[in-house]
């Protein structure tokens, strides 16, 4: 597994179920940022797992297949091991190019929203005069909600949270629409 947060943590005990030995391969010096507590003492505790820090995997081999990483620690010190499978779990990016143009993102593809839109460049687009409601993109009734809005919470409840609010400002927004008229 590369990562070391939550997802790539996750994972190696899901896997330690099944597999011979697990690896994390992870980029810094412990798990402790990036992880929760809970996990992290399920993963000392299991002896199928090894987590081996400072480390990227710089070259998969196999023909056909993969049988074989090359791992280089911090001190530029490599080392090929035997490998049945890799997963990557080190971040996600969301699928929000069809979006671009119309509804402002981020650099990241992140929707921006609300409060986030006035910090933005996006202020001088927004056609009318009152401010964006909390979930509102730079387009007025149009909300977003969940991990691909910036500055989310990447949680399932945080992202049914923001539904359900996304749902009163649509009530908000028609009000508000229906006193301009
Ligand atoms: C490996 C992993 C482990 C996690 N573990 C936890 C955990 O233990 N606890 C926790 O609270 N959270 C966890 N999370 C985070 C949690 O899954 C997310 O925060 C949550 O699912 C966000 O919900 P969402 O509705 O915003 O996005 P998503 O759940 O990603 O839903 C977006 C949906 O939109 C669909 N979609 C995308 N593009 C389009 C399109 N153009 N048209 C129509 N549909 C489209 C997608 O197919 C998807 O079904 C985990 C995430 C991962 C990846």
């Amino acid at each position: 597994m590369i990562g070391g947060g939550n997802s790539a943590g996750q994972a190696a005990i899901h896997f330690a179920r099944y597999a011979a030995r697990v690896t994390l391969v992870v980029r810094g010096t412990s798990l402790k940022e990036p992880m929760s507590s809970y996990l992290i003492t399920e993963i000392n505790a299991n002896e199928i797992i090894d987590v081996r820090f400072e480390t990227r995997v710089v070259a998969a081999h196999g023909t056909g297949q993969l049988d074989q990483l090359t791992l280089r620690d911090g001190q530029s010190r490599t080392v090929q091991v035997p490998a049945d499978a890799l997963f990557a779990l080190i971040g996600a990016q969301p699928h929000t190019e069809w979006l671009r143009g119309t509804v402002a993102c981020d650099h990241h593809g992140f929707v921006l929203t609300g409060s986030d839109l006035s910090a933005s460049d996006e202020t001088a687009s927004w056609p009318i005069n009152r401010g964006p409601l909390l979930l509102e993109t730079n387009i007025p009734g149009a909300f977003a909600a969940g991990d691909l809005r910036q500055g989310s919470i990447k949680r399932v409840a945080s992202a049914v949270g923001e539904g359900a609010i996304a749902i009163h400002l649509v009530h908000q927004y028609l009000r508000l629409a229906g006193s301009a008229d």
